[in-house]
């Protein structure tokens, strides 16, 4: 009936494990008669789902949620989840007198229990960390329709000096292989044929039986399941167990996203990275040892502090000596409550040093992803066409290497897989034509050692 209809807004902010939490609570909250919307002007419920990684990610979530206040009716409940309600708490509540409900990254099983609390007029804070939370038995109601998210692994045993993540989603914990390689199944039955396992340290799973990459020749076995991308890595997880694992999985594409960070050891060193340049460098050598055109992606921080300017040189070095396909570079953002807020004060970079170093980083790794595009035009990809451009009339694709590239097709394509040759680029995406297929299906590889 529709006097019954009870309705529900989710906006995320941050990484796609927040993406993947979010389709985890419109699930669990569909499952109890909830029916999610689009907009949040008179929702029942509307819920902002959110990131601590960066401090203008929180100010941006403290602005959009005194917002939200114009967007709601009488009997509406505006709850903050994620990150940055583990790391404030009760804190939003004092701040914001319109939120009732303050639910960690741990709390989304209570969920529906806790907004029928706020209903009655309760103010909830739920940030208990629960280490045996991994949502098994949560029906996730996917945004995507061509690939699927897979979170295989929560929370974060590396405590990196300026990250957050350990104190906002705990201590790492993996999910059952067979429980995942279900849930993998069960997307091929929906019609996907792309994963994209999910974890902070994805590659150090483990279900206290089987490692990484046991899990990937596992979901290798998936019938129907043509394409397993992972993220993020950490460099130390890459054992020869699990690059032997990628390199004779057919179904592993040829992508990995290696956070770098920085390519000084002195400066990996004072981010508690626990590896040095050589050792980041060593692990791309394997890497594309055993996965040759493997295409690799990046995170670099400029400007942590006591980074000089040789520091900084040795970053760009690296970059250059890896070649990347492309990087997300950030700024360096201290975050009250990690262990880099101890480093001495005096360390601190300037911020017109750090801007300089961060725009010389930027028209490095773009000169750099420019070249090797370039350098690509001619070949052929296929594609997994994923939707439809912002143009309104091409189609957009990524290849098995991660490249964007847009295609014209009918629209009808999308969700398929398409070959093409590479015939544009602009530096960073490309243009490509329809070819026939003509691809032979890659052949497990021997390892070296
Ligand atoms: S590995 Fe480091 S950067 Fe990544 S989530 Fe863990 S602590 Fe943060």
């Amino acid at each position: 009936m529709l006097a019954d209809r009870r309705t529900v807004f989710i906006e995320t902010y941050g990484c796609q494990m927040n993406v993947s939490d979010s389709e985890l609570m419109l699930g669990t909250l569909a499952a109890v008669g909830y029916e999610a919307v689009d907009s949040p002007d008179g929702a029942d419920v509307i819920l902002v789902n959110t990131c601590a990684i960066r401090e203008n990610a929180e100010q941006r979530v403290i602005g959009r949620v005194g917002e939200l206040k114009r967007s709601m009716k009488p009997g509406s409940i505006v709850g903050i989840t994620g990150c940055m309600a583990q790391r404030l708490g009760p804190r939003i509540l004092d701040q914001a007198r319109h939120v009732s409900l303050v639910i960690g990254p741990d709390g989304y099983r209570a969920l529906p229990e806790l907004i029928a609390r706020a209903q009655r007029g309760q103010r909830v804070t739920a940030t208990d960390f629960d280490l045996e939370e991994h949502y098994e038995d949560f029906q996730p109601r996917r945004f995507d329709k061509v690939k699927a998210w897979i979170p295989v692994q929560r929370g974060c045993d590396y405590k990196c000096t300026y990250c957050i993540v350990p104190y906002t989603r705990g201590p790492e914990r993996s999910r059952q292989l067979d429980d995942v390689v279900r849930e993998a199944r069960g997307i091929v039955e929906a019609g996907m044929t792309e994963v994209v396992l999910l974890g902070q340290t994805v590659n150090s799973y483990t279900d206290g039986t089987h490692d990484f990459a046991d899990l990937l020749r596992a979901l290798g076995r998936v019938d129907g399941l043509r394409r397993i991308r992972f993220t993020s890595p950490h460099p130390n997880d890459f054992t020869d167990r699990v690059i032997a694992a990628m390199a004779e999985t057919p179904t592993v594409c040829e992508h990995v996203h290696l956070p770098m960070q920085s390519g000084s050891s002195a400066t990996l060193k004072r981010m508690l990275r626990r590896y040095s340049r050589e050792a980041y460098l060593a692990v791309v050598n394997r890497l594309r040892a055993a996965m040759p055109g493997l295409g690799l992606t990046t995170d670099i921080i400029v400007g942590f502090p006591g980074e000089t300017d040789a520091d900084f040189e040795e970053t760009l070095s690296a970059c250059r000596a890896v070649g990347f396909d492309d990087a997300f570079t950030f700024q360096f953002s201290m975050r009250e409550g990690t262990p880099a807020t101890r480093l001495p004060p005096e360390l601190a970079v300037p911020a017109d040093v750090v801007q300089d170093r961060y725009d010389r980083l930027v028209a490095t790794i773009r000169g750099m992803a420019r070249a090797k595009n370039l350098s690509l035009l001619g070949q052929r990809r296929e594609l997994l066409i994923e939707k439809v451009a912002r143009d309104g009339e091409l189609l957009q694709g990524r290849s098995r290497d991660f490249k964007t590239v847009l295609v014209a097709a009918d629209a009808a394509a999308v969700g398929g897989y398409l070959d093409v040759e590479l015939t544009g680029t602009t530096g960073s995406t490309f243009t490509g034509t329809p070819v026939a297929p003509a691809r032979p299906e890659r052949q497990p590889l021997p390892l070296a050692g």
